[in-house]
């Protein structure tokens, strides 16, 4: 185990030298293109040329390597000693497992996870110390650990704001004010703890959209964004199965003429019921 780790650790640095050596190759071909065609510009090409196919072949070389090791040292998924404990520890904070779908949560799972993430980063910590201990490998646990706070912390940061804008209550005046603090202390430490790693769409979302359309529209992003579709298609489902008894050609507009009284009551009022009797 400790040597795979090592491998591991290897296959990284392999991945990033052979980065470096990418952007080296692209900046040599770049500067090609600037060059004229009189004698000293040709011999200017000739060492370019030589350069780039000693680059070449560097990278050729550290790519076989990085395959071997590849071969030798990569775990395949669910086969880690961690995997199943972790499926277990999801369940008893009953994060469900129909939603833990390749490896990502989906909106509700995250809604649940959010919410009860200490619990489960102790459980995890636990199970991590368990297994470190029983294979002899303290010094992996203390490493693990120390990526386990800072987990800890950023979803502690992310809580918050999810708290602040992740339902569909009204916000207006003093309520908007720790929004924008909270998602840039969010985002300020995410990228301070993790430099490498990129901000993915939904986060640039969140960074520099969010705040303007909660201001706009006067409500938290339940209503807005992904939650509320989720919510949606939850409530149109239960309605619509609720009309198994229409005809399956109407079953759909019957199915949308409910749910439009649901989600608006004053429709309601002008609703005209059925009278009784003659
Ligand atoms: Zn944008």
């Amino acid at each position: 185990m400790e040597k795979r780790i090592q491998g591991l650790k290897e296959i990284k640095r392999l991945k990033e030298e052979i980065e470096t050596l990418e952007c080296e190759m692209e900046s040599v071909a770049d500067s090609l293109t600037l060059i004229g065609s009189n004698d000293n510009d040709q011999l200017i090409i000739r060492q370019a040329e030589s350069h780039l196919s000693k680059l070449q072949s560097q990278m050729e070389k550290l790519d076989q390597q990085m395959e071997k090791l590849q071969s030798e040292c990569e775990i395949k998924s669910g086969m880690g000693p961690l995997v199943q404990g972790l499926e277990r520890i999801l369940d008893e904070h009953k994060i469900d497992q129909e939603v833990y779908y390749g490896g990502i949560f989906n909106g509700n799972a995250c809604d649940k996870f959010l919410k009860v993430y200490p619990a489960v980063f102790a459980s995890i910590e636990q199970l991590a110390h368990k297994v470190a201990t029983e294979l002899k490998m303290e010094n992996i646990y203390n490493e693990g650990k120390l990526i386990c706070d800072q987990f800890s912390k950023l979803f502690e940061l992310r809580s918050i704001v999810h708290k602040l804008v992740g339902h569909a209550k009204p916000i207006r005046g003093d309520d908007l004010l720790p929004i924008q603090p909270a998602i840039d202390a969010y985002l300020s430490y995410y990228r301070q703890t993790f430099p490498g790693s990129s901000i993915t769409v939904k986060m640039h979302l969140m960074e520099d959209h969010a705040f303007e359309d909660i201001k706009r529209y006067g409500c938290g992003l339940g209503l807005l964004g992904e939650q509320g579709f989720e919510s949606v298609h939850h409530t149109f489902k239960e309605i619509f199965d609720r009309c198994k008894n229409v005809a399956p050609s109407k079953r759909m507009l019957c199915a949308v003429k409910r749910h439009q009284l649901v989600t608006n009551p004053e429709l309601q009022r002008h609703v005209r019921h059925k009278k009784n009797g003659p």
